[in-house]
């Protein structure tokens, strides 16, 4: 199979990691035979410094003509810590996503048991997580209009906003999914006080009315965030909103054990762009120490939902399982009790994984 990959490496960690994604990728195409094609493009803050724009035409172009796209991460303290600047980082993922219609983000969180020491809560509560959220990615108060400032300044203003159109669409992908799994779904929202999330739940019923053997749970987004940290167990498939799930899925990273474990696909009616979920940690960037293991799995996603090449995503996931057996730890994973021999930088961790792959019956 001969497929176009776009790699947007983006700004801090986002290379450091990205690499050993793509080279996860040649490992894969060498083992399956699989011809992937790469091609390169800018975003965020890497894009602003060479062009002046965070989405520059000539990337969403190549966006377009992928069958897949493996992001890093994009973004730079001096955004960060200077608000009133117009030209952002973040505007040109958002920009990319709208571009792409990627309005469904699929998060899966699901706990490796050899890590289950590294989280901070407690290993009884969290062994055998296992959940995958369905994140709205392309409207809610991210995207509503009007926002904006009124009496000069002094007051500011976001429009939250979703359409029976959207939550339907993303309802029936999360449905679907449960199917596969445990047929459960949990839909997120505040529907007590929001009347876009009185429309959120109205719709989703109407939805799992065409799914009976899926069981749909109603849960207010301030009720999930103490479950999720409670009995995250009870959680098979949670669907919810832009801003709900954006604030739930770095909450759920921690049943993880450290963000650098998570990867996501945002998916729409064509190119999925798969990434971890982690942003460009300007505190860590530059000295290699990066975990590597988010953009791996980013690229097990990928496998699967770009490519339905589910044996290969599932090797690349058990290549990450064996390494972390092995005792392979990047500094967020590792605990008190980690030997300092068994204590990997970014390139050692990637090559560990690889090694794993390429001779499997290691594990
Ligand atoms: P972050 O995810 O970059 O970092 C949070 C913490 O997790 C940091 O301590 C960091 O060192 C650690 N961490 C993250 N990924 C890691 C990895 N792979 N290995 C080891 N440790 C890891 O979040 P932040 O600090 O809130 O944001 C930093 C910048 O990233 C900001 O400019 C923000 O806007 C941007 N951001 C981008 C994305 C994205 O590109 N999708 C997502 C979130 C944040």
């Amino acid at each position: 199979m001969a497929k176009k990959i776009l790699i947007i490496p983006g700004d801090g960690i986002g290379p450091e990691v990205t690499e050993w994604g793509k080279q996860t990728l040649e490992t894969v195409g060498q083992l399956f035979g699989h011809q992937f094609v790469y091609d390169q493009a800018l975003l965020g803050h890497a894009a602003i410094e060479a062009t002046g724009q965070p989405l520059p035409p000539d990337t969403l172009a190549k966006a377009q003509q992928a069958d897949a796209i493996l992001f890093g991460a994009i973004g730079h303290p001096m955004y960060d810590n200077d608000p009133t600047r117009k030209v952002r980082p973040e505007q040109g993922l958002l920009a990319l996503r709208k571009g792409l219609g990627l309005y469904c983000n699929l998060r899966p969180i699901k706990l490796f048991d050899e890590l289950v020491h590294a989280s901070s809560l407690k290993p009884e509560v969290l062994r055998g997580a296992d959940i995958l959220f369905f994140r709205e990615l392309t409207g809610d108060v991210y995207f509503g209009e009007p926002r904006g400032r009124r009496d000069e300044g002094d007051t500011a203003f976001d429009t939250m906003i979703y359409s029976r159109y959207e939550v339907r669409r993303i309802a029936e992908r999360a449905f679907q999914a449960a199917r596969h799994r445990r047929r459960r779904v949990h839909s997120i929202d505040k529907a007590n006080v929001l009347e876009s999330s009185r429309l959120w739940r109205e719709t989703v019923k109407q939805v799992a009315a065409q799914y009976p053997d899926v069981e749909l749970i109603d849960m207010f987004v301030d009720n999930a965030a103490m479950q999720l940290i409670r009995d995250p167990r009870q959680f098979d498939v949670v669907l919810t909103g832009n801003l709900f799930g954006d604030i739930l899925t770095d909450e759920a990273s921690q049943i993880a054990g450290s963000m650098g474990m998570l990867a996501s696909a945002s998916l729409g009616d064509k190119t999925g762009f798969y990434e971890p979920i982690h942003g460009s940690a300007p505190d860590i960037a530059g000295r290699g120490i990066a975990n590597p293991l988010a953009s791996i799995l980013s690229v097990a996603l990928l496998l699967e939902h770009a490519f339905g090449l589910v044996a290969e995503a599932q090797a690349v996931v058990r290549a990450v399982e064996t390494t972390l057996a092995q005792g392979w730890r990047t500094g967020d994973i590792a605990d008190a009790q980690t030997p300092a021999a068994q204590r990997l930088n970014t390139a050692q961790m990637g090559q560990k994984v690889l090694a794993a792959l390429a001779v499997p019956e290691t594990a």
